[in-house]
């Protein structure tokens, strides 16, 4: 990491722009979204924030701290609800304590005194999380209920579980192309430690830099491949967890026909059941024939239907994100008023000038226009750039009162216009509502034959001391949309604390009532990340 991570919000603290560069973009917003005068604020000094005594003793053969700046670290992800409470210093449910453990034994000591205690456990990996799946509330409330202090329930108190100690490449088997690794290990450490071997793993969600391998199994990341490789799910060959009761592992094979799968118990699984300590992985060497180009389209919806043609023609183009005009002006792309398709093939084996000719040629009959190679070139590129440094935007936008927040899904290609125009409607008369005014983007992140994977982002005004009821009005009208027209309330952010209730809409009463079970198996004190993926039981002591 090149700087100090930011205790309140995403990435490295160098990277927040000093107060008059926030005051130009603050402009920017003001005559080009309409927003009204916005106020430039700085965020509070580490030793301002407030954070309450621990309360639990902590196990002695396990290593632990209760050093206050490890646990401010370790008290929230990188949701808009958590940046704004940490820029306002306020680290109310920090948790009690840190564990630090090395290996696996002390994972399971953990666990063991966890379970006797009635301490709840919830592991940590890089805190990127975006749907309360870190904070330590065990109501499972985070950030909903507008109060910045812990509810622990029936809890005695609260353990982060960092995953940095368990962070090593074990082995390699170039022959297979896989690897056997640590579940702390951040994306650039993977990457940079695979390269004497020519190797990659090529999962790159926007938070890889500061993201964990477990982290990205334990939340089914989504990775840049916008086609055919969409999730973490399909580098993942098999899964090793400790769980309260026993390790839980699956067998290191390429495929298997032998029951249900045991890694699907684990991948997505949130931290509910137990830790994730290390995974096989299928790698992959830098493809060799590359093409890219921007198409142009005066309509969204004839960028939809040539995005959909393509997909549906087999092709799977690496990337194929069609923005929409507001995502466009968002990114700085020379299209005004446009809708683009930015557009990428990539191969090891084979050129892919003729996929793309066939791609462009669906594009053409839908309205779109190549942009000229050096614009073109631009939009590749400013795309790209603002893949990994737009989230530091957010930093800024919270500094001058900006609501801003993203939320994603997917959806059937017969529902995506009905489901789009309703939320677009729902989301600005909530915006409207709660701030007064707003703005809401949307792009493809991902598409498959059978549907999109449409990913909004909402920028409204703040106003101070309400931002998370503002904030809660909006989300929970655009998550009861994504649910009254058939969409899932999350294609890859996961469930969490903030998106449980809907996921529960989700699912059938059978199949959750399992996964409770499955819990209870797993984890009979019920100490493992409660309240994020399933509500709380009521724990017996
Ligand atoms: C700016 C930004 C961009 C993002 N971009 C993407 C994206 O492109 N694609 C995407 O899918 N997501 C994205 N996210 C969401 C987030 O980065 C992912 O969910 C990521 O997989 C979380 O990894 P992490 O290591 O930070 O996990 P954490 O945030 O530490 O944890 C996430 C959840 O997994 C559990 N967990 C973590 N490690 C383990 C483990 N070893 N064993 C058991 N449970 C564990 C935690 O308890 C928690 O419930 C983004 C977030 C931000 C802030």
């Amino acid at each position: 990491m090149n700087g100090t991570e930011s205790f309140w919000g995403w990435g490295v603290s160098e990277k927040f722009p000093e107060r008059k560069t926030r005051r130009e973009l603050a402009e920017r917003l003001e005559t080009e979204l309409g927003f009204p005068d916005l106020t430039v604020q700085e965020p509070p000094s580490l030793s301002e924030c407030r954070v309450p005594e621990p309360s639990v003793s902590l196990p002695e053969d396990v290593p632990c701290t209760t050093e206050r700046d490890v646990r401010i670290h370790h008290t929230y992800g990188k949701s808009y609800p958590d940046l704004v409470r940490g820029f306002r210093g306020q680290f109310g449910p920090a948790p009690d304590a840190v564990a630090q453990p090395t290996d696996e034994t002390d994972i399971q000591r953990l666990l063991e005194w966890a379970s006797e205690e009635t301490v709840a456990v919830i592991p940590f990996g890089g805190g990127t999380s975006v749907v309360g799946g870190v904070e330590p509330d065990l109501e499972g409330r985070a950030g909903l209920d507008g109060t910045t202090s812990r509810s622990t329930g029936a809890y005695n108190g609260v353990v982060s579980l960092s995953l940095d100690g368990l962070d090593s490449i074990h082995e390699v088997d170039e022959r297979s192309r896989r690897a056997r690794v640590g579940a702390g290990i951040y994306g650039p450490a993977l990457n940079e430690g695979l390269e004497a071997y020519g190797l990659q793993l090529r999962h790159y969600p926007q938070s890889y830099e500061f993201s964990t391998v477990g982290g990205w199994i334990a939340t089914r990341a989504g990775g840049h491949f916008a086609t055919r490789y969409t999730h973490i799910d399909d580098f993942v060959e098999s899964v090793r967890a400790v769980t309260p009761a026993g390790i839980l592992e699956a067998r290191d094979v390429p495929a298997s026909g032998a029951g249900p799968d045991p890694n699907r118990f684990l991948l997505g699984s949130e931290g509910a059941f137990g830790v994730i300590t290390e995974a096989w992985l299928r790698l992959q060497p830098r493809p060799v024939h590359r093409a890219r180009v921007s198409v142009e389209f005066d309509s969204f919806w004839g960028g939809v239907e040539a995005t959909r043609e393509i997909v549906q023609s087999r092709l799977t183009p690496a990337n194929c994100r069609l923005l929409d005009p507001t995502e466009v002006l968002l990114n700085e792309i020379p299209a005004p008023g446009k809708s683009v398709l930015v557009l990428g093939f990539e191969s090891l084996a084979q050129p892919v000038e003729s996929d793309l000719e066939t791609a462009l040629a669906i594009c053409d009959s839908h309205g779109g226009t190549i942009q000229d190679e050096t614009e073109s070139a631009d939009a590749g590129d400013s795309w790209r750039n603002s893949f990994f440094d737009g989230p530091y935007l957010f930093n800024q936008l919270v500094s001058m009162g900006v609501l801003v927040d993203t939320f994603e899904t997917a959806v059937t290609w017969d529902r995506f216009e009905e489901l789009h125009t309703t939320l677009t409607r729902a989301v600005q008369n909530a915006m409207a509502d709660a701030c007064g005014m707003g703005v809401m983007s949307c792009r493809f992140t991902h598409v498959y034959p059978d549907g999109p994977a449409p990913y909004y982002t909402f920028l409204a005004l703040a106003e101070e001391g309400r931002e998370l009821e503002q904030w809660r009005q909006i989300k929970s009208a655009a998550a009861d949309v994504l649910i009254a027209h058939g969409a899932t309330i999350t294609h890859h952010h996961a469930v969490g604390r903030v998106h449980r209730d809907w996921y529960e809409q989700e699912q059938s009463e059978t199949y959750l009532a399992a996964l409770q079970s499955m819990k209870r198996t797993l984890d009979p004190a019920g100490i493992m990340n409660p309240g994020a993926l399933l509500h709380n039981r009521e724990i017996r002591r």
